[in-house]
């Protein structure tokens, strides 16, 4: 495993392995304090490409000022200890200047789709995410990226960044990992104390509720909303800042959920001071036609 920490290097090594060895590379994005989650990434790339790069980056554009992004955890000795059990061959680290030199001047904006949801909340935050694609994507120019499904808006996003600007790069979309209480994995769990950690478990209970109220036949994307925003006020140490019922494929706001397409609950909630996300996607309940006993 090499740690590779300059642009140029780690063009010119991916350079190497697409035009000489004709390897697959596989790129998994991350801001680092690597869990559980992003090894599910990692364990994909490793199964699909011949080289997995795993960037360790924590983007200074994506962050709000008065976020968290000086206290954001970091520890690359401990994140490369783990990327060596699963035998990555290079994680890309660079330092900020590195990313965004001097006169840095050039950002890339996916319109519309960033600024809702996410992008509401977190004004800049998509532009930061999708200029530091750009230049990953162009330094790595991976066959083939690894994105989490807990940042749905994220895999959006960049699915729509790859298509406009034709990036040779297959967007890989990996479902969300949890921990047995529910709570998904997130960098950002470090942040809270026990006693919140157990409060945040709100995310997910609310999210199954939007699947109880779904499947026992509500289809008014408001009330789906609203057993969301019950739940998660229910919890004293929560405080909700979103909850989207969208179309899972655009994120388009709907009124109702059709019968035919799945509806992607999102939501955001402060637990104490920390930040968290969640999502669930409900799959439209299709009626079951017996088309065996018609046709035979
Ligand atoms: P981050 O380091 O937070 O920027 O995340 C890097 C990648 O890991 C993103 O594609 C995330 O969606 C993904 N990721 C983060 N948490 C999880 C999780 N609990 N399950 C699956 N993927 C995750």
């Amino acid at each position: 495993m090499e740690i590779i920490n300059r642009r140029q290097r780690m063009a010119s090594v991916a350079r190497k392995l697409r035009r000489d060895e004709d390897k697959t590379i596989g790129l998994v994005p991350t801001m680092g304090a690597l869990h559980d989650g992003h090894l599910s990434l990692v364990r994909e790339a490793r199964r699909m490409c011949d080289v997995v790069v795993v960037s360790v980056f924590v983007n200074p554009a994506q962050f709000g000022p008065g976020e968290d992004f000086a206290r954001y955890p970091r520890d690359l000795t401990k994140d490369t200890t783990r990327l060596a059990d699963y035998n990555v061959e290079y994680i890309f680290a660079p330092a900020v200047e590195e990313i965004y030199p001097k006169n840095f001047a050039t950002y890339v904006t996916v319109e519309g789709l960033s600024e809702q949801f996410e992008g509401a909340s977190r004004p800049g935050h998509f532009r930061g995410v999708a200029t530091v694609l750009t230049v990953l994507f162009n330094t790595v120019r991976p066959d083939f990226a690894f994105f989490g499904q807990k940042d749905a808006q994220q895999t959006l996003v960049v699915k729509r960044l790859v298509r406009d600007l034709a990036f040779d790069t297959e967007v890989v979309v990996l479902p969300t990992v949890r921990e047995e209480s529910g709570l998904a994995l997130s960098s950002r769990n470090n942040y809270l104390s026990r006693e919140e950690r157990e409060a945040a478990v709100v995310l997910y209970r609310a999210l199954q509720r939007a699947k109880e109220t779904y499947r026992e036949g509500e289809r008014s994307a408001r009330k789906i909303a609203e057993a969301v925003r019950a739940a998660v006020e229910a919890e004293p140490r929560a405080r909700l800042d979103y909850v989207g019922v969208t179309d899972a494929e655009t994120m388009e706001k709907i009124e109702r959920a059709a019968d035919d397409r799945p509806v992607l609950v999102a939501v955001a909630a402060f637990v104490g001071k920390t930040r968290l996300i969640d999502n669930v996607v409900i799959q439209p309940a299709r009626e079951r036609r017996a088309t065996g006993a018609l046709t035979g």
